[in-house]
């Protein structure tokens, strides 16, 4: 028998973490009876809080029906009942769902789909995906090649896929040194005309997709467009027949105060991605919607193949979770009460600005909210990276009893670090009282 103290390979192989024996509603206890607040929902997948009892009999029930059937050579009720209810809530010409296991699965089918959609119709050269810096569409070797995430990409220069990248629009700091109410007011958004600039660079020829979040989670801590920007690009797009990818696996299901984040900017995309709150973070599952253009491409051009797949794609029992998901949402009328606690939670982040030296910056919609971290406010020095003052606050915060989502300044030292608070949709105001206290103090404790 081998004699190992720990066979886990961990993210960080010289850490352990505290050991979580249960969950209930926005509560995680440890093996010592800790409480923490689970005030970023996880990686903000959480959204419904834990030991849902109805998820859990759903999973139940479902795997004690049939576990897997594989989609080469089955179906099951219960997948096409998800996918016509993902297609009630999701923008009008976007009607067909495939399904994946996470985010970084759905991103990297959008971006083959999109070069198949091109390729079978004869665009052979159109293969270039051009993503944002400040963004992350997951880990797989596609979805890291379209992202911006500097660190992760780095070891594998040698490996990632044809991508380019423009900035992420930022108006409390914009990259392109414009000042917000005239850039809207000129309707400059150099931003969204950076994306025609580097089309025009590349040629429209050579380009396949685009893919943008519509509010900037994990590398830029909920950073919300200008007004007009997601217009000009679905634009831009259509004058150049390139494939528009919206990345709502953070966003999607109700964390932003609406179904799906790019509601909020008029819209419609040709694909769209999704994860994390389908699920609730009960299980791993995910996918892309898809357009009728792209589904009648593939059916006229391709024979109605989309040589791609997965072995879980279409898992009956994540496909059960996912359902049962979205009922509680809907019955527990969970949207309502996200939209609603929103502005509490942004009012009380905001006091919690003005009383704080280091707090330069509250954003974001819904329940995904940034605040971003400078050293010095007034004149907007940034803290060095070595600080970690992201991760102290948050350390400070875990032994306090709430747990945050911190984030990096994303490249070229543009921006401030950040911590994203995005608590499950269904808190209560007493529970964002106690959230913000603990917040507060881990503030403080690092000023
Ligand atoms: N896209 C976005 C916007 C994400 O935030 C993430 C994960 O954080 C992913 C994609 C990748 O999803 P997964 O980790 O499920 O592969």
């Amino acid at each position: 028998m081998k004699q190992l103290e720990d066979a886990v390979f961990h993210r960080d192989l010289t850490k352990n973490y505290p050991i979580i024996t249960h969950g209930k509603g926005i509560y995680l206890y440890d093996e010592c009876g800790k409480e923490y607040i689970d005030a970023s929902s996880g990686a903000v997948a959480a959204n419904l809080g834990h030991s849902n009892k109805k998820i859990a009999q759903a999973m139940f029930d479902q795997a004690s029906k049939v576990g897997f059937v594989h989609t080469m050579r089955f179906e099951t009720e219960v997948l096409h009942q998800l996918a016509t209810k993902i297609v009630q809530l999701a923008p009008s010409t976007l009607n067909k769902v495939y399904f994946t296991s996470g985010g970084s699965e759905a991103n990297e089918s959008a971006i083959k789909l999109a070069r198949q959609y091109h390729r079978d119709k004869g665009n052979k050269d159109k293969q270039i995906v051009i993503g944002r810096w400040q963004s992350y569409h997951g880990n797989t070797l596609g979805s890291l090649s379209v992202g911006g995430d500097v660190k992760r990409r780095k070891p594998y220069t040698a490996n990632l896929i044809k991508t380019e990248h423009i900035y992420s629009p930022y108006c409390h700091q914009c990259p392109y040194e414009y000042e917000e109410e005239a850039c809207i007011r000129q309707n400059n958004l150099a931003c969204a005309n950076d994306l025609a600039r580097k089309i025009t660079e590349l040629g429209a020829e050579n380009v396949s997709a685009v893919i943008m979040e519509p509010i900037v989670g994990s590398q830029q801590g909920a950073v919300v467009p200008p007004k007009g920007y997601f217009k000009r690009v679905r634009e831009i797009c259509d004058q150049n027949d390139i494939v528009l990818i919206i990345d709502e696996v953070m966003t999607g299901f109700g964390r932003t105060g609406t179904n799906f984040a790019i509601e909020q900017f008029g819209i419609e995309p040709d694909i769209m991605t999704f994860g994390k709150g389908i699920s609730a973070g009960y299980a791993p599952l995910a996918g892309m919607i898809v357009n009728d253009k792209i589904v009648d491409g593939i059916i006229k051009n391709s024979a109605g193949q989309f040589v791609h797949g997965f072995t879980y794609s279409g898992h009956p029992v994540l496909a059960a979770t996912g359902l049962a998901a979205l009922e509680v949402y809907e019955e527990e009328s969970v949207l309502e009460n996200c939209q609603h606690v929103s502005k509490y939670v942004f009012e009380c982040l905001e006091q919690l600005k003005e009383a704080s030296k280091i707090i330069s910056d509250v954003r974001g919609r819904g329940l995904l909210i940034g605040i971003e971290l400078v050293k010095d406010k007034e004149k907007n020095i940034l803290f060095d990276p070595k600080e970690q003052v992201a991760n102290r606050v948050n350390t400070s915060a875990m032994d306090l009893g709430a747990v945050f989502y911190p984030g990096s300044g994303g490249i070229d030292g543009l921006y401030g670090e950040h911590l994203i608070v995005s608590p499950p949709l269904n808190i209560t105001k007493k529970e964002i009282d106690k959230m913000v206290s603990i917040l507060t103090e881990a503030i403080h404790l690092v000023e």
